[in-house]
């Protein structure tokens, strides 16, 4: 996690001594574990930045908007949206017309895509139906109906090219707020065209790609970003990042993306990537409170608890116990990776799954491998274990 703010945990000096963390007594148990180091050859060349972008993949949570669909009758729905809104927008607080845009858009959308549905057969039954919109939180739905055969399909809404800023008469942007935006999006547009210059046509290749080898699980804080501390682009690495590379078994969020990474995108590789001077990870130790955090964290408390009196062997105030943690804190998120269902059911459907256990350096940048290399349920407790259907 992050050390930015006045109250969250600051992160632990990056400072850590090599000599202290290398290799101190109670690492030598994890090492004897069964959980054996394996040199696979994708993960030295992971760990030596050697993967190039050839086969990459790229995946994007916002989903195609459809405007390349079939735009038949869309010019008639354009300027009768465009009257309403006229009508609409004209004595409304700039709140009110903005949520009234955006919902035209919506409607907008949902109706040309009943359009589209109904000129194809084989994806909707509205042809002679009746069709029902409506939108919910972060896209929308369209209900279509003919007799008792009823189909969903949802669609994010993401194309907001006839929203007027100006004639919604929106609040004006602080200086400040325009300042930074125009910044980032300067950066944007001078990385793109970089890239796209020194490398023709990635994008639109990108575009193409959905399959990613790595699901990445690590901390959210801004020192230890995925793609570049394996030297890997866009496409190539499936991400979820929260503070403290914490995976617990009831995180719908984390084990809606451990699915779909497993499931869809069909990667090879799981990696668990903690770092030392994690913020998470020393504000465990203390007896602060932080806020809602604090019920996170207490994942990673109980497990100092677990391993209590190896704690106890270690220097207090320095960074050994912090490490120590660090380090269980990886392994057991990895191993609770191996007890879900979602990798059991792979492995018992005899799909090449491996889940690993990494942690990053903040002083010198350099990724410690764990030697925790998990590639089936034969190192998983049998009670883990599911039944093949
Ligand atoms: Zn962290």
């Amino acid at each position: 996690m992050s050390s930015s703010g006045s109250n969250p945990p600051a992160e632990a000096s990056s400072k850590t001594s090599p000599s202290k963390t290398a290799v101190p007594p109670q690492r030598s148990t994890i090492a004897e574990s069964p959980l054996q180091t394996h040199g696979h050859p994708f993960l030295r060349k992971l760990q030596s930045g050697g993967l190039s972008a050839t086969g990459s993949s790229a995946f994007s949570t916002t989903a195609d908007n459809g405007s390349s669909n079939n735009n038949s009758g869309r010019k008639s729905v354009d300027e009768a949206i465009a009257a309403v809104a006229a009508e609409s927008v004209g004595d409304k607080s700039p709140t009110a017309a903005a949520a009234s845009a955006a919902e035209i858009m919506i409607n907008r959308r949902l109706h040309q895509q009943s359009l589209d549905n109904a000129a194809d057969p084989g994806t909707s039954s509205t042809a002679q139906g009746s069709a029902h919109v409506h939108s919910h939180d972060g896209g929308c739905c369209s209900t279509a109906t003919t007799g008792e055969a009823q189909k969903h399909t949802y669609e994010y809404v993401s194309d907001h090219e006839s929203f007027d800023l100006e004639s919604a008469k929106l609040p004006p942007i602080s200086a400040e707020a325009r300042r930074f935006t125009d910044q980032l999006l300067g950066q944007n547009k001078t990385w793109a065209a970089k890239v796209e210059m020194e490398r023709p046509g990635f994008f639109a290749r990108l575009e193409k790609q959905q399959s990613p080898q790595v699901l990445w699980i690590g901390c959210s804080d801004s020192r230890v970003p995925a793609n570049q501390i394996v030297n890997m682009d866009p496409g190539e690495i499936f991400v979820h990042r929260n503070i403290a590379n914490v995976v617990t078994h009831t995180d719908m969020n984390l084990l809606s993306v451990l699915e779909y990474a497993v499931t869809v995108l069909k990667v090879r590789h799981i990696i668990v990537c903690g770092h030392y001077g994690c913020g998470g990870v020393a504000a465990s130790l203390t007896q602060k409170q932080y806020g809602v955090i604090d019920n996170w964290l207490r994942n990673i408390k109980d497990l100092y608890t677990i391993h209590r009196k190896k704690f106890d062997a270690l220097p207090h105030g320095g960074t050994e116990q912090q490490d120590l943690l660090t380090e269980l804190n990886v392994i057991q998120s990895a191993l609770n990776v191996c007890h879900t269902s979602i990798i059991q059911k792979a492995w018992s459907r005899g799909e090449e799954l491996s889940i690993h256990g990494w942690c990053y350096r903040l002083s010198d940048g350099r990724i410690r491998n764990l030697g925790l290399c998990i590639e089936g349920p034969g190192n998983v407790e049998d009670v883990y274990h599911v039944q093949k259907p």
